[in-house]
């Protein structure tokens, strides 16, 4: 699984970061980054649940095939 943060679509509200610390931290820019952009499976259900958490639908998820 890939999780990407588009930087055009995220406006720093911390939702993400703040529901999800072990996947996601701040950048300096105030834009989400992600922590492990292949993410580890303990990890996979976590990311799916806070990409449906973020309102400005900027989180993105690659399932692997
Ligand atoms: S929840 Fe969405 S808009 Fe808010 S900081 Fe995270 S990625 Fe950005």
């Amino acid at each position: 699984m890939k999780l990407k943060v588009d930087p055009d679509l995220c406006t720093g509200c911390e939702d993400c970061t703040q529901a999800c610390p072990s996947l996601f931290k701040l950048g300096p820019d105030w834009i989400a980054r992600v922590v492990h952009e292949d993410v580890p499976p303990e990890l996979q259900e976590e990311a799916r649940t806070t990409r449906d958490l973020c309102q400005f639908e900027a989180i993105f998820i690659e399932e692997e095939p």
